[in-house]
């Protein structure tokens, strides 16, 4: 079998957008549950000659503002269970928060391989804002930008070193 690669962070970091990009256009399954987002949350990616398989662990998702932490801690436990390798990604826009610090104490615990990446580094002058999640005790961060594209084959290549 591939090996598993899951992305997880707490709604809005971007886990979507950078999923799409590791994926491509490749085909993903939606499984059609009550209460589960309709995202693609399955798929596969190749880089430098290695296959995986791809979670966004974000699309198992539950609705509803009281429901949001107990599906953060949810994704973390999914992905610790599946996955060789955690991508997990936080926000340079919104800086450090109580949710990352949650997130990052499960998946520590874990000890499975976690990268953690920071996106939403658009531009130049958001590159420094990347230093305060050395915090979160994983780490060199990987700055990236999920919509312009700018970090993913730096993150692809750390992926794959991991695998
Ligand atoms: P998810 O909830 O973690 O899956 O996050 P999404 O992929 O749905 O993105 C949440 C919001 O952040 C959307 O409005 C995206 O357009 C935006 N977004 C994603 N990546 C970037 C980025 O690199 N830079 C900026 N400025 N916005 C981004
Ligand atoms: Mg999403």
């Amino acid at each position: 079998a591939r090996p598993v690669v899951a992305i997880v962070g707490r709604p809005n970091v971007g886990k979507s957008t950078i999923f799409n990009r590791l994926i491509g256009d490749r085909l993903a399954i939606v499984e059609d549950k009550p209460g589960v987002t309709r995202d693609r949350i399955y798929g596969t990616a190749e880089w430098n000659g290695r296959a995986f398989s791809v979670i966004d662990t974000g699309g198992i998702e539950i609705d509803g503002d009281d429901m949001i932490l107990k599906s953060i801690r949810m994704q973390a436990e999914l992905a610790i269970e599946e996955a060789d390798v955690i991508v997990f990604i936080c926000d340079a826009k919104t800086g450090v928060t109580q949710s990352d610090e949650e997130v990052a104490h499960i998946l520590f615990r874990s000890g499975k391989p976690v990268i953690l990446t920071v996106n939403k580094v658009d531009n130049q002058r958001r590159a420094e804002d990347i230093y305060e999640f050395y915090s979160l005790g994983f780490g060199d961060p990987v700055g990236i930008s999920g919509s312009h594209g700018t970090g993913i084959g730096d993150l692809l290549d750390v992926v794959v070193e991991k695998l």
